[in-house]
Protein backbone atom coordinates (compact mmCIF):
# COMPACT_ATOMS: atom_id res chain seq x y z
CA UNK A 1 0.00 0.00 0.00
CA UNK A 2 1.62 2.99 -0.85
CA UNK A 3 1.06 5.91 1.42
CA UNK A 4 -0.03 9.60 -0.33
CA UNK A 5 0.24 12.85 0.81
CA UNK A 6 -2.27 15.48 -1.59
CA UNK A 7 -0.77 18.90 -1.30
CA UNK A 8 -3.85 21.27 -3.54
CA UNK A 9 -6.20 18.18 -2.59
CA UNK A 10 -9.67 20.45 -2.82
CA UNK A 11 -8.40 22.35 -6.00
CA UNK A 12 -8.41 20.69 -9.54
CA UNK A 13 -5.40 18.56 -9.81
CA UNK A 14 -6.12 17.48 -6.44
CA UNK A 15 -9.57 16.23 -7.09
CA UNK A 16 -8.60 14.57 -10.02
CA UNK A 17 -5.74 13.17 -8.01
CA UNK A 18 -8.23 11.83 -5.10
CA UNK A 19 -11.04 10.27 -8.45
CA UNK A 20 -7.30 8.19 -9.63
CA UNK A 21 -7.42 7.22 -6.31
CA UNK A 22 -10.60 5.95 -5.19
CA UNK A 23 -10.53 3.64 -8.51
CA UNK A 24 -7.20 1.93 -6.62
CA UNK A 25 -7.92 1.50 -3.18
CA UNK A 26 -6.27 -1.62 -3.38
CA UNK A 27 -3.36 0.60 -3.88
CA UNK A 28 -3.03 3.86 -2.36
CA UNK A 29 -3.97 5.10 1.11
CA UNK A 30 -4.46 8.26 1.50
CA UNK A 31 -2.08 9.71 4.72
CA UNK A 32 -2.50 13.15 4.83
CA UNK A 33 -4.50 16.10 2.90
CA UNK A 34 -3.34 19.74 2.54
CA UNK A 35 -5.32 22.74 1.39
CA UNK A 36 -5.65 26.45 1.75
CA UNK A 37 -9.06 27.70 2.90
CA UNK A 38 -11.86 25.11 1.79
CA UNK A 39 -12.73 23.34 5.18
CA UNK A 40 -16.24 22.06 3.54
CA UNK A 41 -15.06 20.38 0.62
CA UNK A 42 -12.02 19.58 2.88
CA UNK A 43 -14.52 17.62 5.39
CA UNK A 44 -16.27 15.56 2.65
CA UNK A 45 -12.51 14.39 1.52
CA UNK A 46 -11.92 13.31 5.13
CA UNK A 47 -15.20 11.56 4.86
CA UNK A 48 -14.14 9.62 2.13
CA UNK A 49 -10.72 8.84 2.91
CA UNK A 50 -9.94 8.81 6.55
CA UNK A 51 -6.79 10.10 6.25
CA UNK A 52 -4.26 10.59 9.53
CA UNK A 53 -3.41 13.69 8.75
CA UNK A 54 -5.64 17.02 7.53
CA UNK A 55 -3.87 20.72 7.53
CA UNK A 56 -5.37 24.30 6.12
CA UNK A 57 -2.78 26.54 5.53
CA UNK A 58 -5.55 28.74 6.84
CA UNK A 59 -6.38 29.06 10.62
CA UNK A 60 -9.77 29.97 10.94
CA UNK A 61 -10.38 27.21 8.28
CA UNK A 62 -8.21 25.02 10.35
CA UNK A 63 -10.99 25.54 13.49
CA UNK A 64 -13.94 25.06 11.53
CA UNK A 65 -12.36 21.65 10.29
CA UNK A 66 -11.72 20.37 13.62
CA UNK A 67 -14.54 21.27 15.01
CA UNK A 68 -16.89 19.45 12.20
CA UNK A 69 -14.14 16.56 12.47
CA UNK A 70 -14.96 15.98 16.48
CA UNK A 71 -18.56 16.45 16.04
CA UNK A 72 -18.36 13.74 13.56
CA UNK A 73 -16.06 11.14 16.00
CA UNK A 74 -13.59 10.96 12.64
CA UNK A 75 -10.12 10.41 13.73
CA UNK A 76 -8.33 13.07 11.52
CA UNK A 77 -5.78 15.11 12.96
CA UNK A 78 -6.54 18.64 12.29
CA UNK A 79 -3.72 21.06 11.57
CA UNK A 80 -2.58 24.49 10.62
CA UNK A 81 -0.13 26.93 8.87
CA UNK A 82 2.53 26.47 6.18
CA UNK A 83 4.85 24.88 8.61
CA UNK A 84 2.59 21.99 9.62
CA UNK A 85 2.13 21.52 5.13
CA UNK A 86 5.65 21.34 4.56
CA UNK A 87 6.25 18.64 7.65
CA UNK A 88 3.02 16.73 6.45
CA UNK A 89 5.03 16.37 2.65
CA UNK A 90 8.52 15.82 4.44
CA UNK A 91 6.74 12.95 6.79
CA UNK A 92 8.78 9.70 7.04
CA UNK A 93 5.39 7.45 6.57
CA UNK A 94 4.45 9.38 3.43
CA UNK A 95 5.83 7.31 0.14
CA UNK A 96 4.62 9.86 -2.42
CA UNK A 97 3.94 13.17 -2.69
CA UNK A 98 1.11 14.78 -4.91
CA UNK A 99 2.68 18.41 -5.48
CA UNK A 100 -0.65 20.48 -6.28
CA UNK A 101 -0.83 23.94 -4.45
CA UNK A 102 -0.92 26.87 -6.95
CA UNK A 103 2.08 29.12 -7.14
CA UNK A 104 4.48 29.90 -5.14
CA UNK A 105 2.70 29.25 -2.23
CA UNK A 106 3.60 25.45 -3.06
CA UNK A 107 7.22 25.57 -2.93
CA UNK A 108 8.44 25.49 0.28
CA UNK A 109 6.39 22.07 1.06
CA UNK A 110 7.66 20.97 -2.30
CA UNK A 111 10.77 21.20 -1.81
CA UNK A 112 10.53 19.78 1.72
CA UNK A 113 8.96 16.56 -0.27
CA UNK A 114 11.84 16.49 -2.98
CA UNK A 115 14.24 16.85 0.17
CA UNK A 116 12.73 14.28 2.05
CA UNK A 117 13.55 11.79 -0.91
CA UNK A 118 9.81 11.49 -2.40
CA UNK A 119 8.31 10.34 -4.89
CA UNK A 120 7.00 13.82 -6.01
CA UNK A 121 4.37 13.42 -8.60
CA UNK A 122 5.06 17.85 -9.74
CA UNK A 123 2.17 19.83 -10.91
CA UNK A 124 3.29 22.97 -9.10
CA UNK A 125 5.50 24.27 -12.12
CA UNK A 126 5.81 27.73 -10.39
CA UNK A 127 8.05 25.71 -7.61
CA UNK A 128 10.38 24.61 -10.01
CA UNK A 129 10.17 27.70 -12.28
CA UNK A 130 11.05 30.02 -9.60
CA UNK A 131 14.47 27.83 -8.01
CA UNK A 132 15.07 26.06 -11.48
CA UNK A 133 19.14 24.99 -10.52
CA UNK A 134 18.26 24.67 -6.60
CA UNK A 135 15.38 22.53 -6.95
CA UNK A 136 16.85 19.84 -9.74
CA UNK A 137 19.69 19.83 -7.49
CA UNK A 138 18.03 18.96 -4.47
CA UNK A 139 16.26 16.10 -6.40
CA UNK A 140 19.84 15.00 -7.49
CA UNK A 141 21.16 15.09 -3.53
CA UNK A 142 17.96 13.33 -1.85
CA UNK A 143 17.20 10.70 -4.69
CA UNK A 144 13.69 11.52 -4.71
CA UNK A 145 11.88 10.60 -7.82
CA UNK A 146 10.10 13.37 -9.39
CA UNK A 147 7.75 12.83 -12.28
CA UNK A 148 6.16 15.45 -14.34
CA UNK A 149 2.28 16.02 -14.20
CA UNK A 150 1.71 19.17 -16.41
CA UNK A 151 0.28 16.55 -19.89
CA UNK A 152 2.91 17.89 -21.87
CA UNK A 153 5.93 17.82 -19.95
CA UNK A 154 4.08 13.68 -18.45
CA UNK A 155 3.80 13.24 -22.40
CA UNK A 156 7.67 14.35 -23.06
CA UNK A 157 9.01 12.06 -19.80
CA UNK A 158 7.01 9.67 -21.75
CA UNK A 159 8.38 9.73 -25.57
CA UNK A 160 11.76 9.96 -24.34
CA UNK A 161 14.42 7.20 -24.28
CA UNK A 162 15.04 6.48 -19.82
CA UNK A 163 18.84 7.41 -19.77
CA UNK A 164 17.82 10.92 -21.04
CA UNK A 165 19.46 12.25 -17.85
CA UNK A 166 23.04 12.02 -19.63
CA UNK A 167 21.97 14.48 -22.00
CA UNK A 168 19.98 15.08 -24.89
CA UNK A 169 22.28 15.25 -27.83
CA UNK A 170 23.96 12.08 -26.11
CA UNK A 171 20.93 10.33 -26.32
CA UNK A 172 19.68 11.24 -30.42
CA UNK A 173 17.04 13.97 -28.84
CA UNK A 174 17.30 16.77 -31.47
CA UNK A 175 13.89 18.68 -30.34
CA UNK A 176 11.27 19.26 -27.73
CA UNK A 177 7.50 20.21 -29.18
CA UNK A 178 5.74 21.47 -26.74
CA UNK A 179 2.13 21.42 -27.81
CA UNK A 180 -0.13 24.11 -26.56
CA UNK A 181 -4.41 24.80 -27.46
CA UNK A 182 -3.61 28.57 -28.20
CA UNK A 183 -6.38 29.19 -25.34
CA UNK A 184 -9.66 30.39 -25.50
CA UNK A 185 -8.51 33.61 -27.75
CA UNK A 186 -6.25 32.09 -30.27
CA UNK A 187 -8.40 34.05 -32.96
CA UNK A 188 -9.82 36.50 -30.92
CA UNK A 189 -9.21 40.10 -32.73
CA UNK A 190 -6.25 41.57 -30.54
CA UNK A 191 -7.68 45.13 -30.47
CA UNK A 192 -10.72 43.33 -28.52
CA UNK A 193 -8.28 42.39 -25.53
CA UNK A 194 -8.63 44.86 -23.48
CA UNK A 195 -12.57 43.92 -23.18
CA UNK A 196 -12.11 40.36 -22.06
CA UNK A 197 -14.10 39.46 -18.49
CA UNK A 198 -12.25 36.62 -15.71
CA UNK A 199 -15.35 34.36 -16.59
CA UNK A 200 -14.31 34.68 -20.44
CA UNK A 201 -10.78 34.11 -19.33
CA UNK A 202 -11.53 30.94 -17.55
CA UNK A 203 -13.67 29.36 -19.87
CA UNK A 204 -10.54 26.88 -21.41
CA UNK A 205 -11.60 25.31 -25.03
CA UNK A 206 -10.41 21.91 -23.61
CA UNK A 207 -9.59 21.58 -20.34
CA UNK A 208 -11.20 22.19 -16.68
CA UNK A 209 -8.99 23.65 -14.86
CA UNK A 210 -7.87 26.72 -11.17
CA UNK A 211 -8.82 30.18 -12.17
CA UNK A 212 -4.97 30.96 -12.53
CA UNK A 213 -3.87 28.06 -14.58
CA UNK A 214 -6.61 28.72 -16.64
CA UNK A 215 -5.97 32.98 -17.09
CA UNK A 216 -2.41 31.71 -17.58
CA UNK A 217 -3.40 29.56 -20.43
CA UNK A 218 -5.32 32.40 -22.08
CA UNK A 219 -2.63 34.76 -21.82
CA UNK A 220 0.19 31.68 -22.91
CA UNK A 221 2.06 32.28 -19.95
CA UNK A 222 1.30 29.13 -19.07
CA UNK A 223 3.05 27.74 -22.07
CA UNK A 224 6.26 30.26 -20.86
CA UNK A 225 5.98 28.92 -17.78
CA UNK A 226 5.86 25.33 -19.04
CA UNK A 227 8.82 26.05 -21.92
CA UNK A 228 11.01 27.41 -18.79
CA UNK A 229 10.11 23.67 -16.79
CA UNK A 230 10.65 21.68 -19.86
CA UNK A 231 14.31 23.24 -19.33
CA UNK A 232 14.87 21.92 -15.96
CA UNK A 233 12.91 18.38 -16.26
CA UNK A 234 14.65 17.66 -19.27
CA UNK A 235 18.22 19.28 -19.40
CA UNK A 236 17.54 21.15 -22.81
CA UNK A 237 18.61 24.61 -23.73
CA UNK A 238 15.97 27.33 -24.76
CA UNK A 239 17.33 26.16 -28.72
CA UNK A 240 15.98 22.78 -27.96
CA UNK A 241 12.79 23.87 -27.11
CA UNK A 242 9.77 24.77 -29.46
CA UNK A 243 6.18 25.34 -28.73
CA UNK A 244 3.49 24.52 -31.50
CA UNK A 245 -0.14 25.47 -31.31
CA UNK A 246 -2.28 22.51 -31.45
CA UNK A 247 -6.09 23.67 -31.10
CA UNK A 248 -7.55 20.00 -30.12
CA UNK A 249 -5.17 19.19 -27.62
CA UNK A 250 -5.19 15.66 -28.31
CA UNK A 251 -1.14 14.94 -28.91
CA UNK A 252 0.00 16.02 -25.67
CA UNK A 253 3.86 16.85 -26.64
CA UNK A 254 6.28 15.26 -29.24
CA UNK A 255 10.09 14.66 -29.08
CA UNK A 256 11.92 14.84 -31.96
CA UNK A 257 15.30 12.64 -32.73
CA UNK A 258 18.36 12.87 -34.81
CA UNK A 259 17.31 9.93 -37.00
CA UNK A 260 14.07 12.43 -38.22
CA UNK A 261 11.80 9.82 -36.08
CA UNK A 262 9.33 12.15 -33.82
CA UNK A 263 7.23 10.38 -30.78
CA UNK A 264 4.36 11.64 -29.15
CA UNK A 265 1.28 11.00 -26.64
CA UNK A 266 -1.91 11.17 -27.52
CA UNK A 267 -5.23 10.92 -25.74
CA UNK A 268 -8.19 12.81 -24.71
CA UNK A 269 -7.77 16.22 -22.54
CA UNK A 270 -7.85 14.72 -18.77
CA UNK A 271 -5.69 15.03 -16.22
CA UNK A 272 -6.52 12.09 -15.18
CA UNK A 273 -3.94 10.29 -17.75
CA UNK A 274 -1.13 11.70 -16.26
CA UNK A 275 -1.71 11.63 -12.61
CA UNK A 276 -2.26 7.93 -13.11
CA UNK A 277 0.77 7.94 -15.27
CA UNK A 278 2.52 9.24 -12.52
CA UNK A 279 0.92 7.65 -9.34
CA UNK A 280 1.38 3.42 -10.87
CA UNK A 281 4.99 4.68 -13.01
CA UNK A 282 6.64 2.31 -14.44
CA UNK A 283 3.11 0.31 -14.33
CA UNK A 284 0.02 1.26 -15.69
CA UNK A 285 -3.48 1.67 -13.57
CA UNK A 286 -6.84 2.45 -14.59
CA UNK A 287 -7.52 6.42 -14.86
CA UNK A 288 -11.51 6.69 -15.55
CA UNK A 289 -10.38 7.88 -18.70
CA UNK A 290 -12.80 7.12 -21.66
CA UNK A 291 -10.56 5.68 -24.85
CA UNK A 292 -9.61 7.87 -27.58
CA UNK A 293 -11.72 8.10 -30.61
CA UNK A 294 -9.99 8.92 -33.34
CA UNK A 295 -12.53 9.14 -35.89
CA UNK A 296 -14.58 11.68 -34.04
CA UNK A 297 -11.83 13.84 -33.85
CA UNK A 298 -11.45 13.82 -37.75
CA UNK A 299 -8.06 15.92 -37.72
CA UNK A 300 -5.55 17.64 -36.04
CA UNK A 301 -3.74 21.13 -36.69
CA UNK A 302 -0.65 22.56 -35.93
CA UNK A 303 0.79 25.61 -36.79
CA UNK A 304 3.41 28.31 -35.15
CA UNK A 305 2.75 30.47 -32.34
CA UNK A 306 2.10 34.57 -32.82
CA UNK A 307 3.83 36.37 -30.25
CA UNK A 308 2.55 39.55 -30.78
CA UNK A 309 -0.90 38.14 -29.63
CA UNK A 310 1.08 35.78 -26.82
CA UNK A 311 3.26 38.57 -25.45
CA UNK A 312 3.59 36.88 -21.87
CA UNK A 313 5.43 33.44 -23.75
CA UNK A 314 7.80 36.12 -25.41
CA UNK A 315 8.40 37.65 -21.83
CA UNK A 316 8.96 33.77 -20.31
CA UNK A 317 11.54 32.51 -23.29
CA UNK A 318 13.14 35.75 -22.68
CA UNK A 319 13.27 35.38 -19.06
CA UNK A 320 14.61 31.68 -19.83
CA UNK A 321 17.25 32.94 -21.81
CA UNK A 322 18.16 35.33 -18.91
CA UNK A 323 18.40 32.46 -16.23
CA UNK A 324 19.35 33.31 -12.38
CA UNK A 325 16.76 35.22 -10.88
CA UNK A 326 14.06 36.38 -13.99
CA UNK A 327 12.19 33.53 -13.74
CA UNK A 328 11.29 34.04 -10.00
CA UNK A 329 10.51 37.88 -11.12
CA UNK A 330 8.64 36.51 -13.69
CA UNK A 331 6.91 34.20 -12.09
CA UNK A 332 6.03 36.75 -9.13
CA UNK A 333 4.93 39.73 -11.17
CA UNK A 334 2.37 37.15 -13.19
CA UNK A 335 0.81 36.16 -9.79
CA UNK A 336 0.04 39.59 -8.58
CA UNK A 337 -0.93 40.78 -12.59
CA UNK A 338 -3.24 37.37 -13.10
CA UNK A 339 -5.12 37.86 -8.95
CA UNK A 340 -5.36 41.39 -9.95
CA UNK A 341 -7.08 40.92 -13.32
CA UNK A 342 -8.93 38.20 -11.59
CA UNK A 343 -10.91 40.59 -9.08
CA UNK A 344 -11.06 43.10 -12.23
CA UNK A 345 -8.32 45.55 -11.00
CA UNK A 346 -5.85 44.98 -13.91
CA UNK A 347 -7.05 44.64 -17.85
CA UNK A 348 -6.50 41.43 -19.53
CA UNK A 349 -4.19 43.33 -22.03
CA UNK A 350 -2.28 44.34 -19.24
CA UNK A 351 -0.75 41.36 -17.46
CA UNK A 352 2.17 41.28 -19.88
CA UNK A 353 2.80 45.12 -19.49
CA UNK A 354 3.11 44.36 -15.83
CA UNK A 355 5.50 41.40 -16.46
CA UNK A 356 7.81 43.37 -18.40
CA UNK A 357 7.38 46.65 -16.45
CA UNK A 358 9.05 43.90 -13.44
CA UNK A 359 11.52 42.38 -15.18
CA UNK A 360 12.99 45.47 -16.76
CA UNK A 361 12.71 46.79 -13.17
CA UNK A 362 15.32 44.59 -11.23
CA UNK A 363 18.28 43.40 -11.87
CA UNK A 364 18.49 39.52 -12.59
CA UNK A 365 21.30 37.83 -10.18
CA UNK A 366 22.59 34.21 -9.75
CA UNK A 367 20.06 31.90 -7.79
CA UNK A 368 22.52 31.03 -4.85
CA UNK A 369 19.91 29.83 -2.29
CA UNK A 370 15.91 29.48 -1.37
CA UNK A 371 16.30 32.29 0.87
CA UNK A 372 17.49 34.65 -2.21
CA UNK A 373 15.05 33.54 -4.61
CA UNK A 374 12.13 33.92 -2.10
CA UNK A 375 13.54 37.62 -1.34
CA UNK A 376 13.66 38.21 -5.05
CA UNK A 377 10.12 37.02 -5.23
CA UNK A 378 9.16 39.63 -2.45
CA UNK A 379 10.96 42.64 -4.23
CA UNK A 380 9.26 41.51 -7.58
CA UNK A 381 5.70 41.41 -6.23
CA UNK A 382 6.15 44.93 -4.71
CA UNK A 383 7.39 46.20 -8.20
CA UNK A 384 4.46 44.12 -9.60
CA UNK A 385 1.88 46.08 -7.60
CA UNK A 386 2.41 49.55 -7.97
CA UNK A 387 2.59 48.78 -11.51
CA UNK A 388 -1.05 47.07 -11.64
CA UNK A 389 -1.74 50.67 -8.89
CA UNK A 390 -1.06 52.67 -11.81
CA UNK A 391 -2.47 50.91 -14.64
CA UNK A 392 -5.58 50.60 -12.89
CA UNK A 393 -6.23 54.39 -12.63
CA UNK A 394 -5.16 55.08 -15.90
CA UNK A 395 -7.79 52.63 -17.55
P1 LIG B 1 -6.69 25.23 -8.05
O1 LIG B 1 -6.78 26.68 -7.91
O2 LIG B 1 -7.85 24.46 -8.58
O3 LIG B 1 -6.28 24.57 -6.64
C1 LIG B 1 -5.24 25.08 -5.85
C2 LIG B 1 -5.08 24.28 -4.59
O4 LIG B 1 -4.04 24.88 -3.80
C3 LIG B 1 -6.34 24.28 -3.71
O5 LIG B 1 -6.43 23.05 -3.06
C4 LIG B 1 -6.04 25.39 -2.71
O6 LIG B 1 -6.76 25.26 -1.49
C5 LIG B 1 -4.56 25.14 -2.49
N1 LIG B 1 -3.87 26.27 -1.91
C6 LIG B 1 -3.86 27.56 -2.32
N2 LIG B 1 -3.06 28.31 -1.53
C7 LIG B 1 -2.56 27.46 -0.61
C8 LIG B 1 -1.65 27.63 0.48
N3 LIG B 1 -1.11 28.82 0.78
N4 LIG B 1 -1.33 26.54 1.22
C9 LIG B 1 -1.88 25.34 0.95
N5 LIG B 1 -2.73 25.12 -0.08
C10 LIG B 1 -3.06 26.18 -0.85
O7 LIG B 1 -5.38 24.94 -8.95
P2 LIG B 1 -5.09 23.74 -9.96
O8 LIG B 1 -5.42 22.43 -9.31
O9 LIG B 1 -5.66 24.07 -11.29
O10 LIG B 1 -3.51 23.87 -10.12
C11 LIG B 1 -2.63 23.46 -9.09
C12 LIG B 1 -1.22 23.45 -9.66
O11 LIG B 1 -1.16 22.47 -10.69
C13 LIG B 1 -0.81 24.77 -10.30
O12 LIG B 1 0.56 24.98 -10.06
C14 LIG B 1 -1.04 24.54 -11.80
O13 LIG B 1 -0.17 25.30 -12.59
C15 LIG B 1 -0.71 23.06 -11.90
N6 LIG B 1 -1.37 22.39 -13.02
C16 LIG B 1 -2.73 22.36 -13.08
C17 LIG B 1 -3.37 21.74 -14.15
C18 LIG B 1 -4.85 21.64 -14.22
O14 LIG B 1 -5.37 20.99 -15.16
N7 LIG B 1 -5.59 22.20 -13.30
C19 LIG B 1 -2.59 21.13 -15.25
C20 LIG B 1 -1.17 21.17 -15.02
C21 LIG B 1 -0.58 21.79 -13.97
P3 LIG B 1 -8.20 26.01 -1.22
O15 LIG B 1 -8.92 26.02 -2.52
O16 LIG B 1 -8.80 25.12 -0.18
O17 LIG B 1 -7.89 27.38 -0.71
Amino acid sequence: MQQICVLGSTGSIGKSTLDVIARNSDRYHVRSLVAGKNHQLMLEQVRQFRPEIAVMADTAAADKLRLAVKNEKLKTEVLSGAHEIALAAAESAVDTVMAAIVGAAGLLPTLAAVKAGKKVLLANKEALVMTGSLFMESVKQSGAVLLPIDSEHNAIFQCMPRNYGEGLGKVGVRRILLTASGGPFRETPIDVFPEITPAQACAHPNWSMGRKISVDSATMMNKGLEFIEACWLFGAKSSQVEVVIHPQSIIHSLVDYADGSVLAQMGNPDMRTPIAHALAWPERIDSGVAPLALADIGHLDFYEPCMRRYQCLRLATEAASAGGTAAAMLNAANEEAVDAFLVKHLRFDKIAEVVDFTLQSLPVARADSVDQVLDVDRQARILAKQQIHRLSHIA
